[in-house]
């Protein structure tokens, strides 16, 4: 893997899940400005299984989403992909994606899952809630649209959540796709080589991606 350790100090890994279906530009800025925030030393991108939360939507298949993640990250040296999800057989469950990643990067490793403020509002939701505080630090990136000042943290653990605004992208997977399937660009939305590996595909073109999701 990526480096260990350097100098006595703990590595620092976040951990961006997501869809990725497809990864685009915000979830890209995300994670340089967590990255840059919290001195991390990596950021591994964790495409998902089968997103329970996203049942009843046309997904696109795992090895599509993965191969796209590992293109918009290529260049990035701090960024990696990770298929433990993808790998895993039955849902997605945050919690099991954090145990793996603490199983095969060891103990020394400081964890910092990633995720939109929108989803950590609904964190003690989660199965295996109890358990994911100790597993890693939470950090809630606001996304346009959701005001921090309005996210309710006060019912979770104290020094285990930290808020931050990134640069404010009104961009989002749902709306990249929709715009594929109506012949809208994408360009400058998401990484070229995902435009274009969108297009080799042939993704989003089935009529269930016309439907707002
Ligand atoms: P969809 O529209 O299909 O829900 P999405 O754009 O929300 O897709 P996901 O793969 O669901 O993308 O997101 C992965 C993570 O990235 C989530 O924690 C989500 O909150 C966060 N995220 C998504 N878009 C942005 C954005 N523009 N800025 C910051 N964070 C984002
Ligand atoms: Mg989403």
């Amino acid at each position: 893997g990526l480096a260990r350790a350097h100098g006595g100090r703990r590595y620092r890994l976040g951990v961006m899940g997501g869809t990725f279906d497809p990864i685009h530009h915000g979830h890209l800025v995300a994670a340089s400005e967590v990255a840059a925030r919290f001195g991390l030393d990596e950021v591994v991108f964790v495409p998902t299984g089968v997103p329970w939360q996203k049942k009843g939507r046309h997904v696109s298949q795992a090895e599509d989403r993965y191969l796209m993640t590992v293109i918009a990250t290529a260049s990035n040296p701090s960024f990696s992909v990770s298929r433990v999800d993808i790998d895993r057989a039955g849902d997605t469950y945050t919690v099991d994606t954090l145990k793996d990643l603490r199983r095969e990067r060891g103990n020394d490793v400081d964890l910092f899952f990633i995720t939109g403020a929108d989803a950590l509002t609904q964190i003690l939701t989660w199965r295996g809630a109890e358990e994911l505080f100790d597993l890693a630090h939470f950090i809630g990136v606001s996304r346009p649209g959701v005001p921090l000042g309005a996210k309710d943290i006060s019912h979770l653990p104290a020094g285990k959540v930290t808020l931050l605004e990134v640069p404010a992208m009104a961009i989002s997977s749902t709306d990249c796709r929709r715009r594929v399937h109506h012949g809208m660009p994408i360009w400058y939305l998401v990484p070229d080589g995902i435009v274009q590996y969108i297009n080799k595909r042939g993704l989003y073109s089935e009529p269930d991606y016309s439907e707002d999701h």
